[in-house]
Order: C-alpha cells, then structure tokens, then sequence
C-alpha cells in the first residue's frame, strides 16, 4: 500500500496537467513507468553479462518528448555518450576481466541518429518505435549493455554506478539471472552493489 501511494505521487508529479493522475490504477498495476524508478534486468550466460534497462526518459533527460529545440537536441546527444561510456555506469567484478562489446539504446521519443545507433539499429527503432509511443505524453528509454568476461568464473558482483551520472534515478528494480540463481532486489543510490 505504501509503495501504491508512492507510486501515485510520483506518477502524479510527473505532469503539471490533472489529466496525468487520471490513470492511476493502470501506474500502479504496470508499475512499469514511474519517474524516479527503474528496471534492470542483469543476466549472466557463458563469457556474457548482459544489463538491460528500461526506464522513463525523465529519469535519465529530464523530458520525455522529442528535442524541440537545439539546447534539448544537445541534452539528448550528452545522455547517449553518458550511457555508452557503461565502464563508468557499471563496475563487474575486475577479477572476471569483464570488457564492453556493445550497447543498443532505444527510446520512442528521439532518433537513431540522437542515440548514436548506427544503420542497422535504425531499422530495428524503426519497427519497434512506434509501439511504445504517446502513452499519455511519457516516453522510455530501453538499453542493452552486453561485457565479455574473460574469466565468467570470478564474476560474482558488480556495482551500479548509474545513479551518480543520472541524479534523477533513484530506484531501481532489478532482477538477476546468473549461475547462482534467480533472484529481485531494489538498489538505490545507496545500496548499489548486486552480488551473486
Ligand atoms: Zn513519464
């Protein structure tokens, strides 16, 4: 009940129009789009650890629209080179010798091009894109970041450091899918170290 209730707020606050509080039930049964929060999926398979990311652009731009102008245009560029610098928003285990092989980002509400996707990503937002889009003015932002470990065996753990680059993330629901099982946590800026 009580995360009900947060959960309304933060839905709430999210636009200055009452219409933005109109469906309420609907936040709170998908709990998918919530501003302040987050979900990370963390998967280990072999030599890959996977993270992937879906949240509310506001999280992570501070607008949920298409850049209207040039200063929001530059914004959305900064956003993109932040998540596709991921040695500084995730810290594996160093033992497991983990190395970034690649990022995908995608978002209904800006192009390939703002995201830094190359042709072939193009097409894939193209198809996909449209889906997600307008749900009462909000937009997501969906990342995959894949590593390659050289050493699978030493990976038992690693640090979120995404909330130090996004201020506006400040909770995120994660689940894990390693060796050592299936298992939720929520990690806030505080407590931001998944293990396994
Ligand atoms: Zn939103």
């Amino acid at each position: 009940m009580k995360e009900g209730i947060r959960a309304t707020m933060a839905f709430c606050a999210c636009g200055l129009l009452g219409a933005c509080c109109a469906p309420l039930v609907l936040a709170q049964e998908h709990a998918a789009h919530v501003h302040g929060e987050a979900r990370l999926d963390v998967a280990q398979e072999g030599n890959t650890l996977s993270l992937q990311l879906e949240s509310p652009l506001d999280n992570l731009l501070g607008f949920e629209h298409a850049p209207k102008n040039a200063a929001e245009e530059a914004q959305a560029k900064r956003m993109s080179e932040t998540l596709r610098a991921a040695d500084r928003l995730f810290a594996p285990t160093p033992a497991a010798d983990c190395a970034l092989e690649s990022v995908t980002l995608e978002s209904s509400a800006l192009t390939p091009e703002l995201l830094g996707e190359t042709e072939h990503e193009h097409e894939h937002a193209k198809e996909h894109g449209d889906a997600h889009e307008g749900e009462e003015g909000h937009a997501d932002l969906d990342a995959l970041w894949q590593f390659r470990c050289a050493r699978p065996e030493a990976l038992r753990a690693v640090e979120i450091r995404m909330f130090d680059s996004f201020p506006g993330l400040r909770a995120l629901k994660v689940q894990t899918a390693t060796p050592g099982g299936q298992r939720g946590a929520t990690l806030t800026p505080e407590k931001r170290t998944l293990t396994w």
